[in-house]
């Protein structure tokens, strides 16, 4: 099959498109034709290597895949081949404690798709049978590959951990960001009046027209200062920061007494350091989340149905671009998800 691969970490060259073995179904597996696949800032991290994480090289990259099922594994009865599919990106064991809780997110042996198993940069997956969801018809297979992993971590954080509630204030980071789009239509779908950082006035007017109540220019502004303008000097409840190193401690003195600060990434940087009488002193949580619970995917995916979160496409590449991808995503140019396809 052609696949795009890397056999070595490193920038967006390192990225190769090239033949590739297809994979082999096991027993519990389906082997998906490859229709679309999303990029994720987890595939930059991978591409350039996390410390700690090895991954076996060669590597194909992609948690986000659409497709059709091409055949399934001896052992799986209710799932054809033809049958359109989308796949749920966290893989897990599916018997232990934290898995027959609904809590498969904090299985030991989890992994994400294109994180240490082969993903969908790819004419080929495979994935197990327990990942496949229906396909959300009507939707195309570009923009059903842009839902799973982002509004499952958006959703995560702001329903699970977050417990947001109408009326509510939310800081949302990046609102052209994959979590960012995610985030704005879940608080909004919540009832939370939402201020969103965007990188230009254009970013600025499509975060508006997914819901967004207050704007904030962060380039030209302090947005911790405006945060504090918006609301009165109160602060927001819940601070969505996905950023890191760049702001974090903002993210925090934006915070009302008795709020939360939600995180899940570092896309500016892992090292921070704040005050933390700011985060005692104010009765503050800071809650960490990687992915969530794929109960909460289904969820997401009964709202999609309604028509009431929405995928947002940024712009679609052939496969074999998946460099001039990964560098539209790094430059931060993005407003909505990228999307590879074939
Ligand atoms: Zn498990």
């Amino acid at each position: 099959m052609k696949a795009i691969y890397f056999n070595q970490h490193g920038g967006p060259e390192v990225l190769k498109f090239g033949d590739f073995p297809t994979p082999t179904p096991g027993p519990q597996d389906v082997l998906v034709k490859v229709k679309a696949c999303a990029l994720n800032h987890l595939d930059i991290w991978v591409r350039m290597g996390i410390p700690g994480l090895s991954v076996h090289l060669p590597h194909i990259l992609g948690a986000d895949v659409a497709g059709v099922i091409e055949s399934v594994g001896a052992d799986v009865f209710n799932w054809k081949s033809g049958q359109k599919v989308l796949v749920a990106p966290g893989i897990s064991c599916g018997t232990c404690a934290h898995c027959q809780t609904d809590n498969d997110h904090l299985c030991d042996k989890y992994d994400i798709l294109g994180q240490q198993s082969n993903g969908g940069y790819a004419e080929y997956v495979k994935v197990p049978a327990a990942n496949l969801l229906p396909f959300p018809d009507p939707l195309t297979f570009d923009e059903a590959a842009s839902l799973p992993l982002v509004f499952l971590t958006a959703w995560h954080m702001l329903v699970t951990n977050g417990n947001v509630q109408k009326g509510q204030t939310v800081l949302i980071h990046a609102g052209g960001s994959g979590v960012g789009i995610a985030a704005i239509q879940i608080a909004k779908l919540k009832g939370a009046h939402v201020i969103t950082t965007v990188g230009s006035p254009e970013k600025g007017k499509r975060a508006k027209a997914l819901g967004a109540d207050d704007m904030i220019h962060y380039r030209e502004t302090n947005f911790q200062q405006e945060v504090m303008r918006i609301t009165n000097n109160r602060g927001v409840d819940l601070a969505v920061d996905h950023i890191g190193q760049e702001t974090f401690e903002k993210s925090l003195l934006s915070i009302a007494k008795g709020g939360k600060l939600l995180t899940c990434g570092a896309t500016s940087g892992r090292q921070i350091q704040f005050d933390l009488r700011t985060l005692f002193g104010r009765n503050i949580t800071i809650h960490g989340s990687r992915m969530g619970q794929k109960k909460g995917l289904q969820d997401v995916m009964e709202h999609v149905k309604s028509g009431r979160l929405k995928p947002i496409l940024d712009s679609v590449y052939p496969l074999k671009e998946a460099p001039q991808a990964h560098t539209r995503m790094e430059e931060r140019k993005n407003f909505g998800k990228i999307i590879l396809t074939h």
